[in-house]
């Protein structure tokens, strides 16, 4: 359960955070574009402590921190697992997707374990698929609970670069893409299906070496989400600054796309390749199930 005696420890914990455990009001946000694929977004948090650069809510309005202060602030909505398990009747048959606007596994996850114990009641609805996606290997802390939905569970890793200085510039609070690998190999290894989003796509040094990484790490499958930014966007000129700009060339995003798809064959391909007799494929792949926060995922 959510821990509500959170001040002192949380102060020491998270000295660049603040804070602010709320009562949610409400937990399941139906999603009624049929773009996104699921029935429902569930949000265990309000804001995001990975703060990344270019987040597209990052201007998020707060009261105390104004459109400058994402990424310093997170709201844990400490009633939210009491929540969802009030409304679990609208669940059955639906999808749902954690989280949106924010990461299940940002860091106050550690303490509040908010996002597992919406895990537990979401085990309670049998009918229902769930779609996890984060930037976190925190998300191998709730291993046993993953493994328990079987088949009806997927997660996306999100690792948007093959190279963590990039990262470091564009997602300072975030894990190191090294660890994400390793969350994503661990999971695919516990038989966990696992999808590498590259959303939104930043510089890559090598796009071929980075598909034959996301083979490799056992995902089932791979996408890529284009940038879009306007020049007035802070973020545009982080960008230009480091020379990066070309992420939002359509050729350039194209081109990555075009190659994690050739790692990634689709369905027509693989079917294809099962009537070879060549030895049995060691993974069964299914196009990705996450929505698509940005352009082209
Ligand atoms: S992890 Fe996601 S929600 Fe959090 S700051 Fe980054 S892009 Fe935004």
């Amino acid at each position: 359960m959510p821990m509500l005696d959170h001040p002192a420890m949380l102060l020491g914990a998270f000295p660049d955070l603040q804070v602010e455990p709320e009562e949610a009001r409400s937990i399941l946000r139906p999603q009624k574009d049929e773009r996104y694929g699921f029935g429902y977004a569930l949000s265990p948090y309000r804001g995001c402590g990975h703060g990344c650069a270019y987040c597209y809510v990052r201007d998020y309005p707060h009261p105390l921190h104004g459109p400058d202060g994402w990424g310093r602030w997170s709201s844990p909505k400490v009633n939210a697992p009491e929540l969802l398990w009030a409304q679990r009747h609208k669940l059955h048959g639906q999808r749902v997707f954690l989280a949106s606007a924010t990461d299940p596994y940002q860091p106050l996850e550690r303490e509040f374990r908010l996002t597992r114990a919406c895990l537990d009641v979401l085990l309670q609805c049998p009918t229902t698929r769930v779609i996890l996606h984060t930037r976190s290997p925190l998300v191998l802390q709730d291993l046993d609970r993953l493994k328990a939905f079987g088949a009806r569970l997927s997660v996306g890793l999100s690792i948007p670069t093959d190279d963590d200085t990039v990262r470091q510039i564009v997602e300072p609070k975030a894990p190191p893409i090294p660890s994400r690998w390793a969350a994503a190999e661990r999971l695919s290894r516990e038989g966990i299906q696992v999808g590498i989003s590259v959303a939104p796509l930043m510089a890559m040094v090598d796009p071929q070496a980075f598909a034959r990484r996301a083979r490799e790490s056992g995902a089932r499958s791979a996408w890529v989400g284009g940038l879009r930014l306007l020049s007035a966007d802070p973020f545009y000129r982080v960008l230009a600054h480091h020379g990066w700009l070309k992420v939002l060339d359509h050729e350039y995003q194209a081109e990555v796309r075009a190659v994690l798809k050739a790692a990634f064959p689709p369905a027509s391909s693989r079917k294809q390749e099962a009537r070879t007799p060549a030895p049995k494929p060691r993974l069964r792949i299914t196009e990705p199930h996450h929505p698509p926060l940005f352009e082209g995922a």
